[in-house]
């Protein structure tokens, strides 16, 4: 025990999916317990752990750590950083400081809860006080019911529920400083972990898109009120302009609270249309919708959430899935995406559905490998939002797209990037191709080709398959699915 004389025993402040210090209410409490603060994040390990995270949000959480260690600095503390089983290491510091209770945020993926449930009547057992306060979403699942007492499976009555359940609580702001105890406990050093990808370093371009940390996500949040949010009802399906938050990283890992971003928004009520601002809070209540999904069917990155596409008869081809991960598919809006996503560890929503569905429905590969590679290379990777988007665009899902809505990738692709602006960002050898062909090259007359410096099947790749015979064939294997059991 490392508490000196007369101080009062300290508290554990448990660090997970809130790396911020804004309206975070385990902090909070940790602050006005009249007790030292020992701030740990635990980078948990073992087989029961919660995550653990892809390769690229392991990159955002290195950086996301240095911010809140700085962060805590500034407020006269530190960042334990140790890892492990959770409640091992838990046990092991409270050995060690003294500690006497411990403090977090409540997290709603099935192994978090898994792991909270039991460290709390663990410590409990063992005497130790053990609190946990709400604050990654806006509305906790457990509480929200429809009329007839059950978890809502469609979005439309869960928005409206939502709606009148009245505003999310507002946000509480972070503390000025917080009681350090006498002596600190040791820490790992963050560089022991090697979070950060080095040979070869494919994060290289991740800097150009994205700053870590809570200052930034408030940076981001301000500028996009300011700047993004009038007209983003329409723009934000266009991949090429700059209409979305970009906070979908931030949130993830919990730099900013929904809450607090919901009520950025209600300043702006009069300067801003309202359509925008209301399109704008339905995403964030998405992102609730997939977390209520996921709570009440915890598989839901492994198992259909509607049984009758078990039976789905889908089409294993490394070669063709290979040929998708690395954006040589021939379909231009396609593979920009699909680059776009290794180069900054993040890719449009509208891309995203478009990028899903060619892979579920145009190759007949099951959603979860295209759910696997979205987890692994995403810096935004997000249990509940990336297994329910990939079960929405499978038609799998709750309130899911239905199947037979299968996207035609040139024609989102003249939609949605007119003028092959997206294209040309990503898919650097189709920059000199006219617009007319920018989203069918493989129907450019040669002359048109030989101008923009493009020898097809050599530079660039010729279709992997035939949309129109692709999308019968995916009608045709979805018909041969048994009806709703
Ligand atoms: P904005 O348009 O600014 O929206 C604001 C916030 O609302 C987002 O940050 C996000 O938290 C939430 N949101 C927006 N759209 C959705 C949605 N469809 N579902 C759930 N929440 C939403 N989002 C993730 O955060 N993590 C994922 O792992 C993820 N995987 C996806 C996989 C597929 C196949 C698809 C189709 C979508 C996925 N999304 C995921 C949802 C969406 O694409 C991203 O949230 C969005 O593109 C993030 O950009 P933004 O922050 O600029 O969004």
């Amino acid at each position: 025990m490392t508490t000196t004389k007369n101080e009062p025993n300290p508290v554990l402040l448990w660090f997970r999916k809130d790396l911020r210090l804004d309206d975070n209410h385990a902090l909070q409490a940790a602050a006005t317990s009249g007790r030292p603060v020992i701030p740990v994040y635990i980078r948990e390990r073992g087989e029961k752990a919660s995550g653990p995270l892809g390769a690229a949000q392991e990159w955002w959480l290195h950086h996301s750590l240095v911010a809140l260690q700085k962060a805590l600095h500034a407020l006269g503390s530190k960042l334990i950083l140790r890892q492990g089983d959770a409640q091992t290491v838990l046990e092991k510091l409270l050995a060690e400081t003294g500690a006497e209770a411990v403090v977090w945020n409540r997290r709603y993926d099935p192994a978090g809860i898994a792991v909270d449930t039991q460290v709390k009547a663990a410590l409990r057992d063992n005497g130790i006080e053990a609190n946990s306060f709400a604050g990654q979403l806006l509305h906790e699942p457990p509480r929200l019911r429809s009329g007839t007492g059950n978890h809502y499976k469609s979005y439309a009555p869960f928005w409206r529920a939502l709606e009148q359940s009245g505003e999310p609580p507002f946000p509480i702001v972070a503390p000025e400083q917080l009681p350090a105890p006498g002596r600190w406990p040791h820490s790992d050093s963050l560089d022991s972990w090697s979070l950060l990808p080095t040979k070869p370093n494919w994060a290289s371009d991740f800097p150009d898109m994205w700053t870590p940390g809570e200052a930034a996500a408030h940076e981001k949040l301000e500028n996009f009120v300011e700047t993004a949010l009038d007209g983003y009802a329409v723009d934000r399906d266009f991949p090429d302009k700059p209409a979305t938050s970009l906070l979908s990283p931030h949130l993830a890992l919990g730099e900013i609270s929904p809450a607090r971003i919901w009520h950025a928004t209600r300043a702006l009520a009069g300067k801003v249309r309202t359509d925008d601002i209301v399109r704008f809070r339905k995403e964030l209540v998405w992102r609730e919708f997939c977390y209520h999904q996921l709570f009440h069917f915890p598989k839901l990155n492994s198992v259909n959430w509607n049984e009758r596409y078990d039976d789905f008869p889908w089409h294993a081809d490394v070669k063709l899935f290979d040929s998708w991960r690395r954006g040589q598919t021939g379909y231009p809006i396609v593979d920009a995406g699909m680059r776009q996503l290794w180069r900054h560890g993040w890719m449009h929503n509208r891309i995203r559905m478009i990028t899903a569905s060619f892979l579920i429905k145009d190759l007949l590969i099951d959603w979860r490998e295209g759910e696997a590679w979205f987890r692994d290379t995403l810096v935004d990777a997000d249990p509940a939002a990336n297994a329910a988007n990939w079960q929405w665009v499978a038609g799998s899902g709750a309130d899911a797209s239905p199947f037979f809505r299968i996207f035609n990738p040139v024609l989102q692709g003249e939609k949605f990037d007119p003028d092959g602006g997206y294209i040309r960002a990503f898919v650097p050898e189709l920059a000199d191709l006219d617009s007319q062909y920018i989203h069918r090259p493989f129907e450019a007359p040669a002359d048109v080709l030989k101008r923009a410096g493009i020898q097809l099947g050599e530079d660039y790749p010729l279709p992997i398959v035939d949309h129109a015979a692709a999308r019968q064939r995916a009608l045709d294997a979805h018909a041969s699915l048994k009806n709703d059991r």
